[in-house]
């Protein structure tokens, strides 16, 4: 009896575990402040639109064999997007990156070298944004007005530092997050987005990992599919300012 009773307080302790970490990842439960910098607008993961407008978004690259795939499939169906490119890969790869701004498409900073931003001072955070937003300017005179931190970091220090400097911290819609990047086949990336799609969102896609020509297909069959159905594919800055008309 006793046992049994013992079993079901574990199973019951287990599942308020479980139901509580649910909760936590589907908030995103990165900060406890993030619902109200949300609702400040210092950090983004979607647009309230009733226009079928989405972005998407490529991180971690710029990648030689990826992003130019990724290119020519946005291209192919004259879709822009907005690429979260790493100052130490945008400097090994300005042909890439110029590219991607005579495309018309937007260049975000994520960062120079990615590390974990944990435990690291302001110093440290302000010139891994800094030296990357005057990499891309440099190569592109394109001026990053977003920042999506490696990780999905954030910190109240981040934040201030983001405000100072007139950067929207960029983060994405979390039901829209196909794990493209963990060995994902392209059918299945964009089976995920296509089901879960809806006006406002901000996909997050990796170009820089080695999956990447696995997202790049899956670009072809998404943004074909979804442009029949009548949705629009803008940058991340396009879309914030449709949803600032509204
Ligand atoms: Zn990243």
């Amino acid at each position: 009896m006793l046992f049994i009773k013992s079993k079901a307080i574990t199973f019951f302790i287990s599942g308020i575990l479980f139901i509580s970490l649910c909760l936590a990842v589907f908030n995103f439960g990165a900060h406890p402040y993030f619902q109200n910098w949300k609702k400040e607008k210092v950090l983004i993961t979607e647009v309230k639109t009733e226009k079928k407008a989405v972005s998407l978004t490529f991180d971690d690259g710029p990648d030689p064999i990826n992003t130019p795939v990724v290119l020519d499939n946005l291209k192919k169906h004259n879709a822009k997007a907005t690429f979260f490119v790493m100052g130490s890969r945008a400097e090994k790869y300005p042909d890439i990156l110029k590219r991607i701004a005579s495309e018309g498409h937007e260049i975000g900073n994520h960062s120079y070298s990615h590390v974990d931003f944990n435990h690291k001072d302001n110093k440290f955070l302000l010139n891994e944004i800094e030296r990357t937003n005057a990499i891309i300017y440099q190569i592109t005179r394109q001026k990053p007005s977003l920042f999506r931190p490696p990780g999905g970091y954030l910190s109240y220090a981040l934040v201030e530092l983001t405000k100072d400097k007139d950067i929207t911290i960029a983060y994405w819609t979390y039901k829209q997050d196909s794990k493209d990047w963990r060995g994902v086949r392209a059918n299945q990336i964009a089976n995920h987005i296509i089901k879960n799609i809806e006006p406002g969102q901000i996909i997050i896609l990796h170009d820089g990992t080695p999956n990447g020509l696995e997202t790049a297909k899956a670009v072809d069959i998404l943004v074909e599919k979804l442009s029949n159905d009548g949705y629009e594919f803008v940058t991340m800055s396009e879309l914030i300012r449709i949803g600032n008309e509204e």
